[in-house]
């Protein structure tokens, strides 16, 4: 509770424990908006490039011919208008106020388009952040917009979760880079995106690599990206890698994104349109945005399935199958296979051995629930309810046919400790 508590809930935003009614968190839209799709684009800090992913987004959606806007809800590290070199104030009227054009006319709405000067710095706790964004969305005349994305807040605690509350988001991009903890970050994203019933609509990976500029070959800075098996284990599609590169930081700094060449957003860009357009399909019984990229996704890049088998068939007791047969592949076909001796059953190792192995998905008859747990930890996807030849399997799994049946081995019911 607030030491300025007065008692009176109605029209106090805190979202304290005390609070004796419900709050209606949520904005509506100024009159002179229409809005058709709005995007989150969140991180789990601060640094690890969302200003930059929501700022080409923008521009990438901009490029193909769409009306789009920039919401600015980083209050305490607004870096939109920078980017895109923006320096006048936004002018208001008695009906609202009017966010700031770009070069390109994607429109902008910043508390550094509203700050007398721009480094002042933005030192306010959650409820007054939540607020101002509040405000962003109700005060600011948008017009009409195809796409609008909002730089969140960093994070995914209470400032984020109360800015999900005010405006109506449709899907949330979560942005990762390589050195972060990403299993845990994007758990959280996902676990946010729950309590709030909005779809996490893909991962994008900012400062994947390096490309040398001399010899063109692509150095991993941050080591191997553990993204594509963290990804396959929640469904979720890799909408993007962006490499370092000093000309990102560069047109950043100059205030000219609108001007940076990439075709690393493009796969996001054209899961957004086909969200639009799925809109004035029926939704009854189509398969989600993000289950068709991820499906996607499964048919592109590499990976590597290990398949639980006994003599050449899927095996029914993962721990005790003879071998694991790890299929190699890339774009969606079997490129290679190694035959892995079962190195034996004892608790928690198996899932170590095949993640040192770089398998990202494994395919059994049945597996015990502890087992599936320390898989999932791992980012390594688990399909169990699998038969028959163990190759049709990978790629039934390949092509998006192999579904899950979650199917639990009850021989060990020992819950925890069962790898069968
Ligand atoms: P966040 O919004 O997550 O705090 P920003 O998008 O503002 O992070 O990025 C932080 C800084 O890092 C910016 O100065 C940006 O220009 C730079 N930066 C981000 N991603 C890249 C990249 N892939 N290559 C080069 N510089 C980058």
């Amino acid at each position: 509770m607030s030491e300025n508590c007065d008692q009176n809930c109605n029209g106090c935003q805190e979202n304290c424990s005390d609070r004796k009614e419900e709050f209606d968190f949520s904005a509506p839209a100024n009159e002179f908006s229409q809005v058709k799709k709005v995007i989150g684009v969140v991180s789990g800090k601060g640094g690890v490039g969302k200003s930059l992913v929501t700022s080409l987004l923008a521009v990438q959606m901009m490029r193909k011919g769409h009306a789009t806007a920039i919401l600015d809800a980083d209050l305490t590290g607004p870096s939109i208008p920078k980017a895109f070199g923006l320096k006048e104030h936004a002018m208001g009227s008695e009906e609202g106020l009017m966010p700031v054009y770009t070069k390109n006319n994607i429109g902008v709405m910043s508390i550094n388009l509203l700050l007398e000067n721009e480094s002042d710095p933005v030192v306010w706790r959650g409820p007054l952040i939540a607020g101002t964004v509040k405000q962003f969305w109700s005060d600011v005349i948008w017009g009409d917009v195809d796409y609008m994305f909002i730089d969140m807040p960093p994070g995914t605690g209470d400032v984020a979760l109360t800015v999900f509350q005010s405006i109506p988001v449709d899907g949330i991009i979560v942005v990762t880079s390589p050195q972060e903890l990403v299993s845990m970050i994007v758990k959280k994203a996902v676990r946010m995106a729950n309590m709030m019933n909005i779809p996490v609509l893909g991962l994008v990976e900012n400062m994947a690599y390096f490309k040398c500029p001399d010899c063109g070959s692509e150095h991993r800075i941050f080591g191997q990206s553990r993204l594509e098996s963290i990804a396959a284990a929640y469904s979720l599609p890799i909408l993007g890698r962006i490499p370092i590169d000093p000309k990102i930081a560069a047109a950043c700094d100059a205030g000219k994104i609108e001007e940076c060449e990439g075709d690393w957003l493009d796969r996001a860009a054209d899961m957004l349109i086909r969200s639009v357009n799925k809109d004035d399909e029926t939704a009854a019984g189509s398969t989600s945005d993000a289950e068709k990229a991820a499906t996607e996704e499964k048919g592109s890049g590499t990976m590597k399935i290990a398949v639980a088998t006994d003599r050449g068939s899927v095996t029914e007791h993962f721990g005790h199958c003879e071998n694991f047969m790890i299929f190699s592949a890339e774009n969606g076909k079997i490129i290679g296979e190694e035959n892995c001796p079962n190195p034996g059953h004892k608790p928690g190792f198996l899932p170590v051995y095949l993640d040192e192995r770089g398998v990202n998905v494994i395919i059994s008859g049945g597996m015990g629930g502890g087992a599936v747990d320390l898989f999932n930890e791992k980012g390594i996807e688990v399909v169990t309810g699998a038969s028959g030849d163990m190759r049709k399997a990978a790629e039934a799994y390949l092509s998006g046919d192999l579904k899950s049946t979650g199917s639990v081995c009850h021989e060990h019911n020992h819950a925890d400790e069962c790898e069968n």
